[in-house]
């Protein structure tokens, strides 16, 4: 059996950089692409036409929020596979609604901001928290402005508990009001200074630019505290937006991994990484959009390809839907399914679902369990437990768009959407080790599993 660290690693980034850079959607986004440049891969646009070869690296943007990234197959005549995996930037947060600053008494500021997903609120009160997104800069025409990425590194803001003396139901379960208790506060505003535009000045102070030619903003509120390691055997790595995060970071290194190898494929790999899964999906750069229809139509077109190889193609793919599971709580034991218990540690988690809320089956978790097995990974198994409704993932909407097989799966984590999450170090490197192997399973004998 393979230990999992003996997977070769080449010119990836560590799990800990990536979470630190990767502090909102964007920035995931941008961080994929920065490792994918380090890698060699070439930046395509969708509005060129694409010169694509057979053997090398290329990726694509859909704003600026979701990247695919492609390795094509050395043959390129007739059927050639894609094998995919997928999983999402965005993680629950919140949003900075348009004209947002709120005077309070003694010129306290604050920031009237909208939920984004499904965050566990209590979990993000009195943190140092800042500020990160998209900046919309004025172009060459209304409709062709600059997009420029802004993080605030420094904590510029936070939401303090109400005391315990004016909440005595505070540690007996309340209700927390979006609007009023969620409200992060900036600071004290200067006599001399006026509310409106504030947000303004503050992004055109810190981007160089003049306050005029900022046109709008995507600006999300991020958790300034990075990743630590946890535990007493130092087991866990604690974090936000390790949904999904984690998974982004081990597709983007084993796909990087798999290029390095060197070795031929006569399958194209592909890393889809969406935005807005925790909205449901239902947007341009969403699994329920068909972008990875239109990355893998084009592959094929400039690939001189015809319709029917594009459709025999991928027939015989196969895809991965990497998106975080429920580890086993040991504090809530029964919460989980009686006889599937996911153990943070014991390798990546196959999510079933008898209502198909996931993709998988039992072909596809065959198929993916074998995976493991040769590379040395252990595998798991989460279900509902039946009283609970559970979550949905990209996996199922992706179908509804292209009729792949695959299956969904994670690696167990503790608290989901939490503003930190729990998930395990040692998951992590399995996690890298299968998806590795998947993308590099070559030769004949090995390639009957798919
Ligand atoms: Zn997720």
């Amino acid at each position: 059996m393979t230990h999992p660290s003996d997977t070769p690693c080449f010119r990836t980034m560590d799990i800990n950089d990536f979470l630190k850079r990767s502090v909102v959607n964007f920035w995931a986004a941008d961080t994929v692409c920065h490792m994918l440049d380090e890698a060699g891969f070439t930046r395509l646009h969708a509005t060129d036409s694409w010169d694509i070869r057979p053997g090398e690296g290329y990726y694509i943007t859909q704003n600026d929020s979701a990247v695919f990234a492609f390795v094509t197959a050395d043959t390129v005549a007739g059927v050639v596979p894609f094998r995919i995996i997928s999983a999402h930037s965005d993680s629950p947060c919140f949003r900075v609604k348009p004209n947002a600053e709120i005077l309070s008494d003694g010129r306290m500021m604050k920031l009237n901001t909208e939920v984004y997903g499904g965050p566990i609120l209590s979990t993000w009160f009195d943190r140092p928290l800042s500020l990160a997104g998209r900046v919309v800069v004025r172009g060459k025409d209304a409709l062709h402005p600059y997009i420029r990425l802004v993080k605030f590194d420094l904590p510029l803001m936070t939401i303090p508990s109400l005391a315990i003396h004016y909440n005595r139901q505070v540690n007996d379960g309340y209700a927390i009001s979006r609007q009023k208790d969620m409200l992060p506060i900036v600071g004290r505003l200067p006599e001399n200074e006026k509310p409106e535009g504030w947000l303004t000045r503050l992004v055109a102070a810190e981007l160089g630019l003049r306050i005029e030619d900022i046109l709008d903003y995507d600006l999300s509120v991020y958790d300034t505290t990075g990743p630590e390691t946890v535990g007493a055997y130092d087991d866990f790595i604690t974090c936000g937006r390790l949904d999904d995060l984690s998974m982004v970071h081990a597709a983007v290194t084993s796909l990087i991994n798999a290029v390095n190898q060197k070795r031929n494929a006569d399958f194209t790999r592909v890393v889809a990484i969406f935005d807005n899964e925790e909205t449901g999906s239902g947007t341009k750069q969403g699994a329920g959009s068909p972008i990875l229809d239109y990355v893998l139509r084009r592959i094929n077109a400039s690939m001189k390809q015809s319709e029917e190889n594009y459709m025999r193609s991928i027939a015989d793919s196969f895809m991965i839907s990497a998106d975080n599971a429920h580890g086993v709580h040991p504090n809530y034991v029964e919460k989980q399914d009686p006889t599937n218990h996911p153990v943070l540690g014991k390798g990546p988690v196959i999510k079933i679902n008898a209502n198909c809320k996931y993709m998988t089956d039992a072909v596809s978790a065959a198929i993916f369990a074998s995976i493991c097995h040769e590379a040395g990974v252990p595998v798991q198994y989460f279900v509902n437990h039946s009283d609970t409704a559970g979550g949905s993932t990209l996996g199922n909407i992706l179908t509804s768009q292209i009729p792949l097989r695959g299956v969904d799966m994670g690696a167990a984590i503790w608290a989901m959407h939490s503003a930190r999450e729990t998930a395990s170090i040692a998951d992590h490197n399995y996690v890298i080790s299968a998806f590795t192997h998947f993308f590099s399973r070559l030769d004949n004998s090995s390639s009957k599993t798919l």
